[in-house]
């Protein structure tokens, strides 16, 4: 029987958003389906907003020389999206760090970024018993609002079929093609079906949401339930962004969408986290997110951090952000960044699909097409 549409995409945040224009690129029927009332509501906003250039990754050279190839095309595609008008810092840590000075430069120069050290303006802030050596590097912070309205014009553009408020609560083979059952949000006795030849599950923290309720086997992921803390910075580092590396320490950069800085610290900023698996009940991120009580970290980040860079102490703190974080399991000896790909889990047709960084959308459309000239080959 022939289905209704060619791919329905589950999940309107970038990733959702991008694939279906993918998609409807290739002269394809797609229909999107998000939750929320509005796109990129959850990861896709509550993030750091770190266009990642590599040098986050000394632990994960692949990681770094992929995010070093996919920066420059990032930041050209979303041009209008970014923000490049700050100075951007590493410094290493002196104690507990996992990475020396010598080793952050040689790194640096190995996946071939841009690493000098910093001037006296800059260290004359850090304390130096703490900060072995600062580096002035270059990367950018991404602007998400402007990314949601990009991506919402190319999505209209591609004439891609959305519809917001709907959640996907199932998936079933029938015969050859799928079966997606959705539920309108604001109205719980519209249910709808639809026919899809392939369906992208692109939920992020939720991938497992829809999986086990189509009865089919979770994925392995790690959730964090994690804290961004928006403040004002200081005058002195309005124009900057500093990350201290490699270990349990603190990144402080411009958050554009809301014109403050974001400030996150390794050890505080995740309050507590657990495993998908097949052998434990499963725990829906996004209710649990929404109904327990939110306790914030700002104090102890803020004080752990000023110890290395006193004038911190001086942030006006404003808000916190809070998001589930996902993670592949095996990314956590390493900080790794591998995407999810999933093809046909479970059900002919139904990939799951995750990128753990925003720039990660070109690995997964690249494994996407791969998949699809497969198909086509047989
Ligand atoms: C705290 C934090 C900091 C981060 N920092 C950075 C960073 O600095 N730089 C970087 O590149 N990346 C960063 N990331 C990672 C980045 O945010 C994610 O890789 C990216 O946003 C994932 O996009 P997504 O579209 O897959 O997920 P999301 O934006 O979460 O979108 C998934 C969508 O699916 C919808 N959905 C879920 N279930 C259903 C359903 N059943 N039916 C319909 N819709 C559904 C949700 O409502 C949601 O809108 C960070 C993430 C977090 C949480």
């Amino acid at each position: 029987m022939k289905a209704d549409t060619d791919v329905i995409v589950i999940g309107g945040g970038f990733f959702g958003m991008y694939i279906a224009e993918f998609y409807a690129q290739q002269g394809k029927k797609v229909i999107l389906f998000e939750k929320e009332q509005d796109f990129m509501q959850h990861a896709s906003f509550a993030n750091q907003a770190r266009v990642h250039n590599g040098y986050h990754y000394p632990r994960s050279i692949l990681t770094a020389l992929r995010s070093r190839v996919s920066f420059p095309r990032f930041v050209d595609e979303f041009k209008d999206c970014i923000d490049n008008s700050f100075e951007k810092y590493y410094m290493i840590g002196r104690l507990l760090s996992n990475v020396t000075a010598k080793q952050f430069e040689l790194f640096c120069q190995r996946i071939g970024v841009p690493c000098t050290l910093a001037s006296r303006k800059i260290t004359s802030l850090v304390n130096p018993n703490l900060i072995e050596a600062t580096f002035s590097t270059v990367e950018y912070a991404f602007d998400a609002v402007k990314l949601k309205l990009a991506m919402l014009d190319r999505l209209e553009h591609a004439g891609v079929d959305y519809r917001l408020g709907v959640c996907v609560n199932k998936i079933t083979q029938a015969g050859t093609n799928l079966t997606v059952e959705t539920l309108s949000v604001a109205n719980d006795s519209e249910n709808e079906s639809f026919s899809a030849n392939q369906v992208l599950n692109c939920t992020y923290s939720m991938i497992n949401d829809v999986l086990t309720k189509s009865q089919l086997e979770p994925v392995a992921l790690k959730h964090e339930m994690t804290e961004m803390c928006l403040v004002e910075a200081p005058d002195e580092l309005k124009d900057k962004g500093i990350t201290v590396m490699c270990g349990p320490f603190f990144s402080i950069m411009p958050f554009p969408s809301e014109r403050l800085h974001s400030f996150s610290h390794v050890r505080y900023t995740p309050h507590f986290q657990w495993i998908d698996s097949k052998d434990s009940p499963y725990i829906n991120g996004h209710n649990y997110s929404s109904n327990i009580e939110k306790k914030s970290n700002w104090n102890r980040m803020l004080l752990d951090a000023k110890r290395y860079m006193p004038i911190l102490d001086q942030c006006q703190y404003k808000k916190s952000i809070w998001e589930v974080k996902t993670v592949l399991p095996r990314s956590e000896s390493n900080d790794a960044r591998p995407i999810l790909f999933k093809p046909n889990h479970g059900l002919l047709g139904l990939h799951s699909v995750m990128g753990g960084k925003i720039d990660n959308v070109y690995d997964i459309t690249l494994e996407l097409s791969k998949h699809e000239k497969y198909l086509t080959s047989i």
